[in-house]
């Protein structure tokens, strides 16, 4: 990371905003004729929408959907499901499960079943708890075979993936932020020509930063209790233990930096599963850095989180 240039002369920015993955995404594009940018920006966020298309657990007519309707059968699914499943298994192996794509029916349980554009609700397929050791991928055919009848829910990592996909439209400007509530990459320098200052919400003084990170080329994703809340006994939050199917309980936000948001999204859930000492060493051993706050406000930082504080 540079230092900011103290002669730096403001650059031409642009701000847009669209609904997408039921949470506002902001990008903020700096430098080159506007037309361009305008382009870019739209190729950028229709990313969202297609993936939001392909990998929506509450839209019965996604890909994902269409899938899940078909336990016991190899399905061939288009390379961007694929990729997400793949790297959500990977995640789950990595992480000893802590991290599970195949939480979706206790998701459902939960009383996490609304589609935010049409109301429609959706239930679980079944009552069972499966882990991801059910779900086996051939990527010579490009097939996912469900081993029996569950839901899959890519709710941590799409944010992710859509944000690196709007990424590469924007790659060669002189700087962009995509923020998709609260997940962001930022590259380059903002207008200022500084790098790219990001808060983090406070998890229990909603009008509070917890801190602010200086990055450039990399992605800061959050996990928080407070993001997502359901009245259900079994989770009043949005993020589950898959051993048990209720919300884990260890942390009240975590905050990653990785290279890709695909990456921070899911290294972000899976070490709120596993709470602050584990996710910590879990983070450290992934090569990223993090900070997990606790219920009761106690800060846990991987080694060279320091760098990042701006
Ligand atoms: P995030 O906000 O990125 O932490 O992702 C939370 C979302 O991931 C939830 O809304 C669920 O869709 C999904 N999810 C919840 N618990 C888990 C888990 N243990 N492993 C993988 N995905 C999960
Ligand atoms: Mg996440």
């Amino acid at each position: 990371m540079a230092a900011a240039a103290s002669d730096a002369q403001p650059s031409a920015a642009a701000t847009s905003h669209r609904v997408a993955m039921d949470t506002l995404v902001t990008i903020e594009a700096v430098g080159g004729p506007s037309e361009r940018t305008d382009e870019r920006t739209a190729k950028a966020f229709a990313w969202f929408a297609e993936v939001e298309a392909c990998c929506s657990r509450f839209d019965p007519a996604s890909e994902l959907s269409r899938l899940c309707d078909q336990p016991g059968t190899p399905v061939h699914v288009s390379p961007l499901l694929f990729r997400a499943i793949e790297f959500a298994l990977a995640v789950a192996e990595r992480s000893g499960g802590a991290f599970d794509p195949t939480v979706g029916d206790a998701m459902a349980r939960a009383g996490f079943t609304e589609n935010y554009q049409t109301g429609a609700t959706t239930g679980a397929r079944s009552a069972a708890l499966p882990s991801f050791r059910d779900v086996a991928l051939d990527p010579a055919t490009s097939e996912v075979t469900l081993g029996r009848s569950l839901t899959l829910d890519l709710g941590a990592v799409a944010k992710g993936l859509a944000i690196d996909l709007a990424a590469q439209e924007l790659r060669g400007l002189e700087g962009f932020a995509i923020n998709a509530g609260g997940d962001i990459y930022a590259e380059g320098r903002n207008h200022d020509g500084t790098p790219w200052a990001i808060g983090i919400r406070h998890p229990r003084e909603f009008d509070a930063l917890a801190e602010t990170f200086a990055v450039s080329g990399a992605a800061v994703c959050t996990s928080g209790d407070y993001e997502r809340t359901s009245s259900s006994e079994a989770a009043h939050h949005h993020i589950l233990d898959p051993s048990s199917g209720r919300a884990a309980s260890g942390a009240a936000s975590v905050t990653v930096i990785a290279p890709s948001a695909m990456l921070a999204d899911a290294l972000a859930t899976a070490a709120f599963v596993l709470g602050p000492e584990r996710g910590i060493a879990f983070l450290e051993e992934q090569g990223v850095e993090g900070l997990i706050i606790t219920p009761g406000l106690e800060r846990f930082e991987t080694t060279g989180l320091q760098e990042f504080i701006a």
